[in-house]
């Protein structure tokens, strides 16, 4: 039985992009431009994070916390949660998104023991920043955090919606796609088992 699961954050873990709906609200029009060259291969990932994140207006801590206070979750990820921990699976968050988000949401549904990756980004003096700790200069994808070299295991099971979780999700022994990833898997003919929502995924890990 797999003992790790990897998981995305943005539209995975959360029903919608939190840092796109981030940028909807908080930066200039402009970023729609930037995330258009990414999606065409003209910018890595992290050029149009840097980007982006230098088109977000000044922002206080305020309306920075109460956006993520905002940001809705799956409906099932911590029934999700629980069960992994009973059952003795382990769960880590791989995101090219942003640390803070997580941690807040994690803090805000009372989950203390998961494990995340991600960009870090931070307030100084109302303007967002953001730092690459994760950062590989040989990531496939040019990723400002790289998922495939985080993942360790052979026998583990991948849950994500985007394509830039193709490299980790490529290399799972069992994965779980929806939304653009689930699409690109059919088009390719990837292996991956299609999922709505974490109920779907808890009820076929306990039929396994
Ligand atoms: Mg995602
Ligand atoms: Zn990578």
């Amino acid at each position: 039985m797999t003992k790790t699961i990897y998981c995305d954050f943005d539209g995975t873990v959360t029903k919608k992009d939190a840092v796109n709906t981030f940028f909807e609200q908080f930066a200039l029009p402009s970023w729609v431009e930037s995330e258009k060259l990414w999606r065409e291969g003209k910018i890595t990932s992290r050029e149009n994070a840097l980007i982006q994140v230098g088109l977000v207006r000044e922002i206080t801590e305020k309306e920075l916390g109460d956006f993520i206070n905002s940001v809705e979750i799956d409906d099932y990820f911590p029934e999700f949660y629980r069960y992994l921990k009973e059952n003795g699976i382990k769960l880590v968050i791989l995101s090219d998104g942003f640390d803070l988000f997580i941690e807040k949401t994690l803090e805000r549904l009372n989950i203390k023991d998961v494990e995340f990756f991600a960009n870090h980004v931070f307030l100084e003096n109302n303007k967002l920043k953001i730092e690459f700790p994760h950062f590989n200069p040989s990531c496939d994808i040019g990723a400002g955090m790289c998922k495939c070299s985080k993942v360790r295991e052979k026998d583990f099971i991948y849950i994500g919606d985007g394509v830039s979780d193709l490299c980790a999700a490529k290399k799972a022994k069992k994965l779980f796609a929806s939304k653009s990833l689930l699409k690109y898997c059919e088009q390719k003919e990837i292996p991956c088992i299609p999922f709505e929502n974490f109920r779907d995924i808890i009820e076929f890990i306990k039929a396994e």
